[in-house]
């Protein structure tokens, strides 16, 4: 586990799994288009959160990459999920701009809905086929240039699924934070 704490806004990277995560007020899914249970982190949130979470999603898909929507978490222990489309790596593009915004618009629908702490997953880097390094350096790039623009978010967590996974996380968030 590595964890940093800047603008006031701890950031941690953990092994674990994302509906594994009930300190978090809000977790992020990394969703298909249509909003449906799917695979990966999808499956997992859908499967954990019951046919409630389908059911609110319904009327809100399709959404577009990069984009973000915010549902309630049903059976889940968090109170928000908040579903982003990652880029499918090479082929939405430009794949890095697409994901940034999600995080981005992750990162603000949390202040609208006066979120303190929020986990995401590494959208985009399984059945999408981001790369993991570049990923992880569009992800916790675009989470450290939004830090100073934070008020209601205090807490967030990043959920590797792997434990290799980690280490690239860990050394990138060291990267960034000039450790
Ligand atoms: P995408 O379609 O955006 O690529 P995936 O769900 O296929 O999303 O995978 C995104 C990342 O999440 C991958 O690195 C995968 O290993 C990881 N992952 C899969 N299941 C879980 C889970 N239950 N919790 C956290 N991370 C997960």
């Amino acid at each position: 586990m590595a964890t940093r704490e800047l603008h006031g806004v701890k950031i941690e990277c953990v092994q674990g799994n994302i509906e594994g995560q009930p300190d978090m007020e809000a977790i992020v899914n990394a969703a298909n288009a249509e909003l449906r249970i799917g695979g990966g982190v999808a499956g997992a949130i859908h499967r954990a959160a019951g046919p409630g979470l389908e059911a609110e999603c319904r009327p809100l898909a399709p959404i577009r990459p990069g984009e973000a929507v915010i549902t309630g978490a049903h059976h889940l222990p968090n109170r928000y999920v908040i579903h982003c489309l990652g880029p499918v790596y090479g082929m939405d593009k430009p794949s890095d701009r697409l994901l940034a915004s999600c995080y981005r618009n992750a990162l603000q629908l949390s202040e609208d809905n006066g979120i303190g702490s929020i986990a995401f997953p590494a959208i985009s880097t399984g059945v999408f086929g981001y790369p993991l390094e570049p990923a992880a350096r569009v992800a916790l790039g675009t989470i450290f240039e939004m830090l100073p623009m934070l008020s209601t978010v205090h807490h967030i967590r990043i959920v590797l699924f792997n434990s290799a996974d980690i280490q690239v996380y860990e050394q990138v968030l060291n990267e960034f934070s000039g450790k």
